[in-house]
């Protein structure tokens, strides 16, 4: 088995699953298509986990779990395993920035810029278990000795969305694994071919068998990985309505659940702010991806005095955005990813036309384009508050510019959001851009950019999530805690 992507011409489709360390038939005759979002037609097709496979990847989890050797490893040896898979995921980043692109239509240049991440992301994790307190030591107050131990939390679900296919895998397998978890992954139907990838680098670095398998499938499927009885966590990454559906599975048996979900994020950019320092920044953030991307910035509010100054500079840089061909390294925006995708940033262009907000530029599709799923950079001004297009996660590249009066007028309109996952100050006073950061009810902020780094915990407040990943918090998320008393 190995998946080359380098042209679709010499691509292979995947033929097997990956369960209890072995390339295995499926038992249905199922398929899924994965499509090119440039040609609209079909590049390869490749077989859906039935439920019944869904079934064999979960006991094979089970019993890589339960039996071991895996959860019982010391964290040192763990931390072995996860660095040689690093050290393959390393050797084929080429392999899965052409994938990523070619599934999803995300420039070769960022997809490039961005694969770096998975093998980070493993070694992360290899050493902070090499110093992480999986055994703490206390004293209780009669005298008597406590462990307090922390044990991996079983057999995880890993589910996860098309729009940045392995990196939101890696976080959730390297920290699952690193815990000493077993994981069963579910990658979305429409971009499976990173997946194979991983777990090809997995199998090359010798992890013991079950530890970790991969079952591509849609969402009935993924709807019996979720209720599976010997599941005993669920982490996912997708749109919010699933998530809620997800947590609700996972409620009825009480699994642990972790979920990363959708978001409506706010720049603020304060008065004092250098808005030609701040451009850069928003050029990538607010729309990258073609704007699907869960933490992009697509509710600019400016201050009203210079609301005029900034639309001059940022509708210039838009306009100039260069839209093409995703594999020609300088594209600077590609298609979105699929038909349905283009049906509803289309449908929210035209609410936000409905409800009476002005297309500043875009707003259509760009010229020259017969095929693909092509949309401008789109920029609405006139946005109110409570208009859909300022409230509902797009998923595309639509920006809402929205003036303020004052401070406190930029926080109400930034915190009025169901959603709370990311955000941006820029301001000429770093300490006045903390004040503000720390009134904004999200998971993270930047101050003069947009960072996220997996080195540190990302996740959301309010229907963005629950849970974190990235960072010690992200480990702590595949984590029970036993306390063991010296009587
Ligand atoms: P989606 O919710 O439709 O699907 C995500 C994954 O869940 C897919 O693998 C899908 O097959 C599966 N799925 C869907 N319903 C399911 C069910 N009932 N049971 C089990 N599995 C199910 O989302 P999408 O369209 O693939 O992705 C876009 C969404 O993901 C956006 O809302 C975006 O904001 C969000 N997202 C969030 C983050 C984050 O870190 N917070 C990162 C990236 C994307």
């Amino acid at each position: 088995m190995n998946v080359m992507v380098r042209s679709s011409a010499g691509l292979k489709a995947p033929e097997k699953f990956f369960i209890d360390g072995e390339w295995v038939r499926p038992l249905s005759s199922r398929t899924l298509d994965v499509i090119s979002p440039v040609t609209e037609e079909r590049v390869l097709s490749y077989p859906e986990a039935s439920p019944a496979d869904i079934d064999q990847a979960v006991a094979a989890a089970r019993v890589a779990f339960d039996k071991g050797p895996w959860p019982q490893f010391s964290p040192t040896e763990r931390a072995r395993h996860l660095r040689k898979v690093a050290d393959h995921l390393a050797d084929r980043l080429e392999d899965i920035a052409q994938a990523w692109t070619l599934q999803v239509g995300a420039p070769i240049s960022l997809t490039r810029y961005l694969v770096g991440q998975n093998p980070t992301l493993f070694r992360y994790y290899a050493d902070l278990i090499e110093t992480y307190p999986f055994i703490d030591e206390r004293q209780r107050d009669d005298g008597g000795r406590v462990r307090v131990v922390k044990e991996p939390v079983g057999v995880c679900a890993a589910i996860t969305p098309w729009n940045a296919p392995l990196v939101l895998l890696s976080y959730k397998v390297a920290a699952g694994l690193a815990a000493g978890c077993t994981m069963v992954a579910k990658p979305s139907p429409e971009t499976p071919l990173e997946a194979y990838i991983l777990a090809e680098c997995i199998e090359k670095a010798g992890l013991p068998k079950g530890v970790f398998n991969l079952v591509p499938a849609g969402r009935e499927s993924g709807d019996h990985l979720v209720r599976h009885r010997h599941v005993d966590k669920v982490a996912f990454t997708g749109s919010t309505a699933a998530g809620k559906h997800i947590a609700a599975v996972c409620a009825e048996r009480l699994a642990r659940v972790s979920l990363e979900l959708g978001g409506k994020s706010a720049a603020i950019l304060l008065d004092d702010a250098d808005f030609g320092a701040a451009l850069p920044s928003l050029m990538i953030y607010t729309m990258p991806i073609t704007g699907q991307v869960c933490f992009s910035l697509t509710r600019v509010l400016v201050p009203e005095r210079r609301r005029q100054e900034f639309l001059d500079l940022y509708l210039g840089a838009v306009k100039g955005i260069r839209v093409g061909d995703p594999f020609d390294p300088q594209t600077q925006m590609g298609p979105l990813t699929m038909a349905r995708q283009l049906e509803r940033v289309q449908g929210y262009i035209a609410a936000g036309r409905a409800e009476g907000a002005t297309i500043a530029c875009g707003g259509g599709r760009p010229a020259g384009f017969t095929k693909g799923y092509y949309v401008e950079p789109t920029v609405f001004t006139d946005v109110e508050p409570d208009m859909r297009i300022a409230q509902e996660e797009i998923f595309g590249p639509v920006v809402s510019v929205i003036g303020y009066r004052d401070e406190d007028d930029a926080m109400r309109k930034a915190n009025n959001s169901s959603y709370g996952l990311s955000g941006a100050v820029f301001t000429a006073d770093a300490e006045r851009g903390y004040a503000v950061a720390r009134r904004m009810r999200t998971g993270s902020v930047t101050i003069n950019g947009m960072v996220v780094d997996p080195k540190h915990p990302f996740g959301g407040f309010k229907q963005s999530g629950i849970g974190r990943e990235g960072g010690p918090e992200g480990l702590d998320n595949y984590i029970e805690t036993k306390t063991i008393h010296f009587a």
